[in-house]
């Protein structure tokens, strides 16, 4: 599967805002939007007022980069959320929420989700009591995830355990931090995301 391999930093930098991409990084004040927070290059510093259609686009740049896809795969989560019932922003948040790379990252065994995609890959996550190395599983309520005792000694896997634990894990995961396991309990409202995006302006530049 393709991947971004350029700077995550970059990202940021570009879209404005922290995307928390880096782990640790992103929590110490060698997070370069501490120190440039304006978008790169040589002219970054004198970007003027957006089109509506700027805005849209980067809305979709940022959640797509948040959750760290392609653009294939992103519009094909869309297209997934604009068939269901309901927000179709709404949707395709909780679409992207129940893909098994982010949800090891929200209950805090990989510092980032790039991190969970990983320990997805190498075969160190269990859900329900069997091994799935795909990223994008789609994990349902009720499903118990566990990181497999192959990987329970990994030293970034308990270091991102801690630093979860110490900024508090989201109310729809019960996790239990000793036995690096947790339970998805529902699908998470929009309000109980804390994400910076303007979902409606995704489905306004793809409903185009
Ligand atoms: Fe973004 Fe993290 Fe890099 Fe800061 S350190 S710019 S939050 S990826």
């Amino acid at each position: 599967m393709a991947r971004y391999i350029g700077s995550k930093c970059r990202q940021c930098r570009r879209e404005g805002v922290k995307l928390f991409l880096k782990a640790e990084k992103c929590f110490s004040s060698k997070c370069p939007m501490e120190s440039r927070p304006y978008p790169p290059g040589q002219h970054g510093q004198r970007r003027g007022r957006l089109s509506d259609y700027a805005l849209q686009l980067r809305e979709k740049q940022k959640m797509r980069r948040i959750y760290g896809l392609l653009e294939t795969q992103f519009r094909l989560y869309y297209k997934e959320a604009d068939r269901l019932k309901g927000s179709t922003g709404e949707n395709l948040l909780q679409l992207l929420e129940r893909r098994l790379d982010n949800v090891i990252f929200r209950m805090g065994f990989a510092g980032s989700r790039t991190e969970a995609r990983q320990l997805v890959r190498h075969n160190a996550i269990n859900v329900n009591g069997a091994r799935v190395n795909i990223p994008s599983y789609k994990v349902n309520p009720g499903d118990l995830l566990a990181v497999a005792d192959s990987a329970r000694e990994q030293l970034r896997v308990k270091a991102a355990s801690d630093m979860a634990q110490q900024r508090g894990i989201p109310e729809w995961l019960d996790v239990d931090a000793s036995k690096l396991s947790g339970v998805f309990k529902v699908i998470p409202d929009r309000a109980d995301l804390p994400l910076e995006v303007q979902e409606q302006l995704v489905v306004e530049l793809y409903s185009k």
